[in-house]
């Protein structure tokens, strides 16, 4: 069975040598066990954090260990009660073909109710990170307008439609006019293509007069840099961001200047909080019982990027950064 280990810990661009495939032996189950064989593998933008060696909120990986990571696969034998042969589970133990571990502390999943990749996209951690920011962070109301950075990403894709369900106008960004077509086909009201503008601030404005919008009331934040400084531009008075994430910034080597706008926070009384999605999982019932209702009328579907192989979680992981995905990035094992 093959597993995906870090060579080094290293800040600036990511390279295909820091990753390296060890075959190993996968351990019996004992007492207590299960042993599962991974079906559908993670890769997360904040799994980049973990690879510069210095603990943030989750630990640094560790050169020449097995990387975590969300996974989903089937269990193959078991010596646990909680669990049969053939149930689907999800774990942490992602970057590798298969496992062996304690049943305690991995999570059943319904691969009858959805496609077993789901829970690791719409139906699990970023579908849950984009509610969170949308309901309980931003508190998003009806008729309100919201910008939506990344939109065609896990993130982006699962927000754009869950604004959509909660009455809201949508603004999404994307690169590329691809990316663009299916945020709209995902029910934004418009969509900007930043790479094709070297004014952000204004193509928004533009959008927003376009869709019949008075302005732009929030910004769901997943990439910094210039979008932040736009967002701070064209934030309504007393609009609220939520600061999911800042990936343009993720492979920098140097701290970098922050928005020089600034000033907007206090000359328009805007409101901006980060968050951890692991600190709100208080909401996950209220996100499962919104995302069933949601697809069960139709509102809301998966979109995926699938990479096939574990050879390729360097490519799949690399490719978050240079945008190869459309809505979750997934490597099939
Ligand atoms: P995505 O599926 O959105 O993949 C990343 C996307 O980011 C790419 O497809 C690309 O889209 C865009 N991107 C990459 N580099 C840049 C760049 N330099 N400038 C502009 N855009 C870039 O990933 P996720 O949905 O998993 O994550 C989205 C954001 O949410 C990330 O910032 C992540 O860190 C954050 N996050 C935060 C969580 C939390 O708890 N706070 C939990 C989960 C995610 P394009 O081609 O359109 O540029």
């Amino acid at each position: 069975s093959r597993e995906v280990h870090l060579t080094e810990n290293f800040v600036g661009e990511i390279k295909p040598d820091y990753f390296e495939i060890e075959e190993v032996e996968i351990a019996e189950p004992k007492e207590g066990e299960v042993q599962v064989e991974n079906e559908w593998l993670s890769v997360d933008p904040y799994m980049r954090g973990r690879m510069t060696g210095v603990k943030t909120y989750v630990e640094p990986f560790e050169p020449g260990k097995p990387m975590e990571g969300g996974a989903v696969g089937r269990v193959v034998k078991s010596k646990s009660d909680r669990y049969a042969e053939g149930d689907y589970v999800f774990s942490m133990y992602g970057w590798r073909e298969a496992w062996t571990a304690p049943a305690k502390g991995l999570m059943k999943v319904d691969a009858d109710l959805l496609p077993p990749q789901t829970y690791l996209g719409i139906a699990g951690m970023p579908g849950l990170t984009a509610y969170v920011g949308l309901k309980r962070i931003i508190d998003l109301k009806e008729g309100e307008t919201l910008w939506m950075s990344a939109g065609a990403g896990a993130v982006g894709t699962s927000g754009i439609q869950f604004a959509k369900a909660m009455g809201a106008k949508v603004i999404a960004t994307a690169g590329g006019k691809e990316k663009c077509d299916l945020c709209r086909e995902l029910g934004a009201d418009a969509a900007v293509d930043y790479k094709a503008t070297d004014n952000l601030a204004k193509a928004i404005r533009q959008a927003a007069r376009d869709i019949g919008s008075s302005g732009i009331d929030a910004y769901y934040e997943n990439v910094g840099g210039d979008h932040l400084q736009a967002a701070l531009d064209v934030l309504k008075q007393y609009g609220r961001i939520a600061a999911c994430g800042m990936i343009a910034r993720y492979n920098d080597d140097r701290s970098v200047p922050g928005p020089s706008n600034l000033v907007q926070i206090v000359a328009k009384s805007l409101k901006m909080q980060g968050f951890i999605v692991m600190d709100h999982i208080d909401l996950n019932e209220a996100f499962v019982k919104d995302l069933s209702g949601w697809m069960m009328a139709g509102k809301v579907t998966s979109k995926e990027t699938i990479y096939e192989g574990i050879e390729k979680m360097p490519d799949a992981f690399i490719g978050l950064f240079t945008g190869e995905n459309v809505g979750k990035m997934l490597v099939k094992v």
